[in-house]
């Protein structure tokens, strides 16, 4: 789909044209909203995929926490007045930690927790506002989980994700450009935990073991960061 001309009109996002097609400049508070559902559909979608990954190397619950948490955030949205991105971002962190067990409630309920502390008030996200959304979020994660880099955990997947996100930005990349950039290192990040033997949570008990396995919260970091690009950067033109 190509997106229109919609500044100063309500649309899904507002694009200029650039003269190679057109640049997203902002997100609107229901483009926020039409992320979490549509991160809520992939989770439902790989629900199997990531229990799958779970039961090589953990519990066989990552899909079936992921999709409880993200089913409970759906169910919340139109309880929240809209307008306020941090506010809602908060209210669904607040949701994950009360409805989903293990690592990943807390975990995923302080990402969207710090995604809100830093986006407090906004009703529009500029490109530097995701990325200072994205900085607090990975560091509220590692703050709460004290994995670090490499420790095979969803780490592995945000940091790349955030470092290539802010790296586009200060580049110079459009929205867009930068969204896919960021997407594309958390699936490199994703994928680089294979071989890794596991130093965090559940699949270090197994030590070598673990190795040989696809991380499951790196997984699902990555579909996060990949459903922000699909939601928000649409299909318009590589820059
Ligand atoms: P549990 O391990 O309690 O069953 P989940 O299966 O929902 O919880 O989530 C497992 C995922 O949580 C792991 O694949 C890993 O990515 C992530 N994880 C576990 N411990 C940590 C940690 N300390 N820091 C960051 N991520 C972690
Ligand atoms: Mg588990």
């Amino acid at each position: 789909m190509a997106w229109s001309v919609t500044t100063g009109r309500p649309g899904p996002v507002v694009t200029v044209p650039n003269g190679r097609g057109e640049v997203a400049l902002s997100v609107s508070y229901d483009e926020v909203v039409r992320f979490v559902r549509a991160f809520a559909d992939v989770v439902a979608e790989r629900k199997d995929e990531l229990t799958e990954l779970d039961s090589a190397i953990g519990d066989a619950d990552h899909g079936i926490n992921m999709n409880r948490g993200m089913n409970a955030a759906v169910a919340v949205l139109d309880e929240q007045p809209p307008g306020d991105v941090g506010a809602l971002c908060k209210k669904i962190g607040m949701t994950l930690v009360s409805k989903v067990g293990g690592a990943g409630g807390p975990l995923y309920g302080t990402l969207f927790l710090q995604l809100g502390v830093a986006s407090a008030g906004k009703s529009e996200l500029e490109p530097d506002d995701w990325g200072a959304m994205l900085t607090a979020a990975v560091d509220g994660v590692i703050a709460r989980g004290k994995a670090e880099l490499n420790d095979k955990t969803m780490i592995d997947a945000l940091v790349p994700g955030r470092d290539a996100y802010l790296a586009a930005l200060a580049e110079g990349a459009s929205f867009p450009e930068a969204l896919r950039r960021s997407a594309a290192a958390a699936e490199g990040g994703m994928k680089a935990t294979i071989p890794l033997v596991a130093r965090k949570g559940r699949a270090s008990y197994l030590g070598e073991r673990s190795a040989g396995h696809q991380d499951p919260g790196a997984t699902s970091s990555y579909l996060l960061l990949q459903t922000v690009a699909d939601t928000w950067a649409g299909d318009t033109e590589r820059t």
